[in-house]
C-alpha cells in the first residue's frame, strides 16, 4: 500500500452536508433534563426564553440520525474546513513506536480551536430567529473568540463573560474578541446579581466557568431580543462537532485505515464527542470495537472522580437540571492552565457512555501534559493548546505501550487547537513554577454534598 500522506485535506465535494446525531443510535439514551422547580422532565418551550429555539429542538431531538447543515453554515465552513487529518510520522519516529499516530487538527482558524464549528451554527440559527443579541461565557477564550467571529459575520451583537483568571492570563484574547466587535467582561463582575453574590462570598476568586455561565444567563434573560449560547456540554454542541468525526472517518477510509483507539481531551466533551461520533455507531452495532478515551486534568476530574447525578450547569442554579458526571456546580477548580477543561460537569451523552463502560477516562497532571506538548511541538511543528495537549499526552502513552508490546495499533486523536495565547502557561512550565494540583477527597466533598437531591 502506498504511504499515507503527512496531511490529508478532503476535497470540497466530500465535506459533510449533515451533522450526525449519535443519540439516534444509542439504546441507553441520556436522561431527560429536569425543571429544577417541579423535578419533571423539561418541555422545550420552557427554555425558549433563554436559548435559541432551533438549538433547543436539536437539544431535545434523540431520534433524527442526520440533520442537514444549513447552506450558509456550509459556506462558512468552507472558509476554514476541511481540517487536515495528519499522520504524526516525526513523532512516531521520536517515540520509536510501531504504532501509527493520526490526529485531526482543528486549530486552523482564528479562534484556534474546534469551537467555531458550533459558533457558526448557533449564530446562524439566532439570526434566523430574528434575534439581535447573544450573551455567553468563555473560559480559555476560544469559545468567546469563535462567537465573536461568527457574530461579526452574521451581524449579531455579542457580550462575553470571561473567567477572570483567563482575562488576566490572556489579555490578547480579549483584544481579538473586541476586534471582531464583541464586548468582554471579566467574571465574576459587579454587573450581575450572580457575580455580586460570588464576589461577596469569595472576593479574591479567579472565577469559574460555572459562575461566568450564571452571569451570561442573567444578562441574556434581562435583555430584549437576546439569548444565551453555550460552547460545550450541551447535546446540540456535540451534534455540530460531529463534522470533525465525519471528515476524519472519510479521510481515514481513503487511506484504508481504521482506528483501534480514539482519544480526545474532555472539558465539556464536545471535541471528543464530535470526533468519536461516527465511530461509536460501529461499536454500538458490533461492527467494530474501537476504544474511546477521554482525557481530563487531575485538577478537574469530572469523569474519573465525579458523581453521575442530576446537577445544575452553573453556580447560581439558573440552568435546568442535567444528569451528568459532575464534581458539583459549586466546585471551584484550581486555576490550572487548561481553561477549557475547567468545568465541573460533562456532556450527558458522554456521561452515559462512560457510565455504560463504552468510554474510558483518565486524568493527567499538567506538568506531564506540557512535557508532551513540547515534545509534540518539536516534532510535529504545531504548538498545541494546553487543553489539546491532554490528548497528546494520552496518545503518546498509548504509543509507548505499543513500543513495549510491539503492537502496530492505529491511534487517532483530536488536536482540538493551538496554544499561541497560552504563553504564560508555557512560560510557567519552562521556568519550573508550574505545579500539579490534585484535589483531595476532602477538597471534593463539599460540592458533591451540595448536589441537588433529585432521586
Ligand atoms: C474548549 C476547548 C476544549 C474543551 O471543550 P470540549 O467541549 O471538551 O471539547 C478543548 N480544547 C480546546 C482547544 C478548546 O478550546
Amino acid at each position: 500500500m502506498r504511504q499515507a500522506p503527512y496531511k490529508l485535506y478532503l476535497p470540497e465535494d466530500k465535506l459533510p452536508t449533515a451533522w450526525y446525531n449519535l443519540r439516534a443510535d444509542m439504546s441507553n439514551r441520556p436522561a431527560p433534563m429536569l425543571n429544577p422547580g417541579t423535578l419533571r422532565p423539561l418541555a422545550p418551550e420552557e427554555v425558549y426564553p433563554l436559548l435559541v429555539e432551533e438549538l433547543v429542538r436539536q437539544e431535545f431531538d434523540d431520534e433524527t440520525r442526520y440533520i442537514d447543515i444549513p447552506g450558509p453554515v456550509v459556506d462558512y465552513y468552507k472558509t476554514y474546513r476541511p481540517s487536515p487529518l495528519c499522520r504524526a510520522y516525526h513523532l512516531e519516529k521520536a517515540l520509536d513506536t510501531p504504532a501509527k499516530i493520526y490526529y485531526k487538527f482543528e486549530g486552523n482558524n482564528t479562534s484556534g480551536s474546534h469551537k467555531l464549528n458550533s459558533a457558526v451554527a448557533q449564530t446562524y440559527y439566532a439570526k434566523q430567529q430574528g434575534l439581535q443579541k447573544l450573551s455567553t461565557e468563555t473560559g480559555a477564550g476560544q469559545w468567546g473568540t469563535a462567537m465573536a467571529m461568527a457574530c461579526a459575520y452574521f451581524g449579531v451583537d455579542l457580550r462575553v463573560y470571561m473567567v477572570k483568571v483567563s482575562y488576566r492570563q490572556k489579555p490578547y484574547r480579549k483584544a481579538v474578541m473586541e476586534t471582531y466587535g464583541a464586548g468582554v467582561i471579566a467574571s465574576p463582575s459587579e454587573q450581575t446579581q450572580a457575580g455580586r453574590a460570588i464576589l461577596a462570598r469569595h472576593p479574591d476568586t479567579d472565577g469559574s466557568l460555572g459562575c461566568a455561565i450564571s452571569e451570561a444567563i442573567e444578562a441574556a434573560v434581562g435583555t430584549d431580543s437576546c439569548r444565551y449560547v453555550l460552547g460545550s456540554v450541551m447535546n446540540h454542541v456535540l451534534l455540530h462537532q460531529s463534522v470533525i468525526g465525519i471528515e476524519a472517518r472519510t479521510a481515514m477510509e481513503m487511506l484504508d485505515e481504521y482506528p483501534d483507539v480514539i482519544i480526545g481531551c474532555a472539558g465539556g466533551g464536545s471535541n471528543l464527542g464530535g470526533l468519536m461520533s461516527v465511530y461509536l455507531t460501529d461499536k454500538l452495532t458490533g461492527r467494530a470495537s474501537p476504544r474511546f478515551v477521554a482525557v481530563e486534568p487531575l485538577s478537574c476530574p469530572s469523569l474519573t472522580r465525579g458523581r453521575f447525578a442530576y446537577d445544575f450547569g452553573d453556580t447560581a442554579h439558573l440552568t435546568p437540571l442535567v444528569k451528568m458526571y459532575t464534581l458539583g456546580c459549586e466546585y471551584m477548580p484550581h486555576p490550572n492552565h487548561a481553561g477549557g477543561l475547567r468545568y465541573h460537569g460533562m456532556n450527558p451523552v458522554l456521561s452515559q457512555l462512560y457510565h455504560d463502560g463504552v468510554l474510558e477516562a483518565r486524568a493527567v497532571g499538567q506538568r506531564s501534559v506540557f512535557e508532551a506538548a513540547a515534545l509534540f511541538a518539536a516534532h510535529e511543528t504545531i504548538l498545541p493548546a494546553p487543553e489539546s495537549s491532554h490528548a497528546v499526552r494520552a496518545a503518546i502513552a498509548e504509543a509507548l505501550r505499543c513500543r513495549e508490546t510491539g503492537e502496530r495499533k492505529t491511534i487517532l486523536f483530536g488536536l482540538s487547537g493551538t496554544g499561541y495565547f497560552d504563553m504564560t502557561a508555557y512560560g510557567s512550565y519552562l521556568d519550573g513554577t508550574m505545579t500539579d494540583h490534585e484535589p483531595t477527597d476532602e477538597d471534593l466533598a463539599p460540592a458533591l454534598a451540595a448536589l441537588p437531591k433529585v432521586d
